[in-house]
């Protein structure tokens, strides 16, 4: 394994009884970046985690850390550490002791070095000044950052985070989110983060691992996840989107560019996957990267106005499309920029995307399709 590589998974499985709660999974985190496991609930992304911590055994696979393959190493003598989404922080110990209570325990340091590292951990983490508060007299925001220089002070090679911020309401969250990215850029230290939540993962990663049922569906930076899914999983789980299904794919304008009819109306997009004329397909099409102009116009695609939901930075409006077989809608975010267009309810306009703006994926439930006699 590479020596820029902190975290390395290779073919890893792990069963519960009949169950495959991680499958076959490889993955490499680079050495001194963020790193998010992105699933929904149930995907497998804490059996992931804990495998990594050590608290999990492999069923298959081979895990290593800072090049070490550590399957048969306990997790106390790996070199990660890890955050929990309850902080188990001890309530009537105050601040400093719940920073020294890792060194204590690892033995071998004066009193008064521990309490430089912690008060060092603490300063990292801007919680100065607060060393001798209890637990209980924090706000639930400083006890994140507590729980964090508890482990940073450990001075890990990697730090294991399962949903952190999870616990935390929404400005908080927002707040601690580019925080925490903050630290991890400041600190050097590998951050392997796992969240069901997207906006956190996007917002804070170099990479993102997205996982559904125990598979990994795709590995990319948070743009390419974006913009260029790579699966009808991932294109669905991530972002918002306008999704049209059971189009059909008619025509090849090169080898990604691919023309689709739904319901009548033909539909540029970039093929995600291999895809072949007459594949049945869903399109997904994101909502700020339609383009509304005014009025009946040429090369788009004409819509009626039928709903305008203001939503302060944008509004969302909702397009009734004219020429559809069947009644069909697409969700357009438009800014409140200088040039925004004037819209009212029944307005007339013509909608129009980049052509890669939009990303066809096989249908899930495909058509029935009678067998030959
Ligand atoms: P969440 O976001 O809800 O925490 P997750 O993505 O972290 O979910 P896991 O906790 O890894 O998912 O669980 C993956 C699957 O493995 C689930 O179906 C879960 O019920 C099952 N599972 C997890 N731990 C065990 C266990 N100790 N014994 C049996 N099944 C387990």
């Amino acid at each position: 394994m590479s020596p820029e590589i902190d975290v390395g998974l290779v073919n890893v499985t792990k069963k519960f009884g009949n169950l495959v709660a991680v499958d076959n999974v490889s993955l490499e985190v680079p050495k001194g970046s963020f790193f998010s496991i992105l699933g929904p609930s149930g995907s497998g992304k804490t059996t992931l985690l804990r495998m990594i911590a050590g608290f999990e055994v492999p069923t298959s696979g081979d895990i290593f850390i800072g090049g070490q393959r550590v399957n048969d190493v306990p997790p106390n003598k790996r070199p990660c550490n890890m955050v929990f989404q309850r902080l188990a922080l001890f309530p009537m110990m105050n601040v400093l002791d719940n920073v020294t209570f890792g060194l204590r325990r690892r033995g071998g340091m004066s009193k008064a070095e521990m309490e430089r590292r912690a008060k060092d951990a603490l300063a990292r983490v801007g919680l100065q000044g607060l060393e001798k508060r209890k637990i209980n007299q924090i706000s639930g925001g400083q006890q994140q950052r507590v729980a964090l220089a508890r482990s940073l002070v450990l001075e890990p090679t990697v730090l294991l985070l399962d949903e952190p911020l999870g616990s935390l309401d929404l400005k908080l969250r927002q707040s601690m989110k580019l925080e925490l990215k903050h630290l991890q850029a400041r600190t050097g230290t590998t951050f392997v983060y796992i969240t069901h939540d997207q906006t956190i993962a996007l917002a804070m990663s170099d990479t993102v691992a997205v996982i559904n049922h125990g598979k990994i569906e795709q590995i990319a930076p948070p743009e390419e996840l974006y913009r260029r899914p790579a699966t009808h999983f991932v294109a669905s789980f991530v972002g918002e989107n306008n999704k049209l299904v059971n189009g059909k794919v008619v025509a090849f304008q090169d080898e990604e560019k691919v023309e689709v009819d739904i319901a009548g109306i033909r539909m540029l997009g970039r093929a995600g996957e291999a895809l072949s004329v007459n594949d049945t397909v869903d399109l997904f099409i994101r909502p700020e990267m339609i383009t509304v102009r005014p009025g009946k116009g040429e090369n788009g695609i004409l819509g009626k106005v039928s709903e305008i939901n203001f939503d302060g930075s944008h509004s969302l409006v909702i397009v009734s499309l004219l020429e559809s077989k069947q009644p069909l809608s697409l969700n357009v975010k438009i800014q409140h920029t200088e040039n925004a267009p004037d819209l009212k309810i029944g307005d007339l306009v013509t909608l129009s995307w980049r052509w890669d703006a939009a990303n066809a994926f096989l249908s899930m439930a495909q058509p029935h399709i009678e067998a030959e006699a």
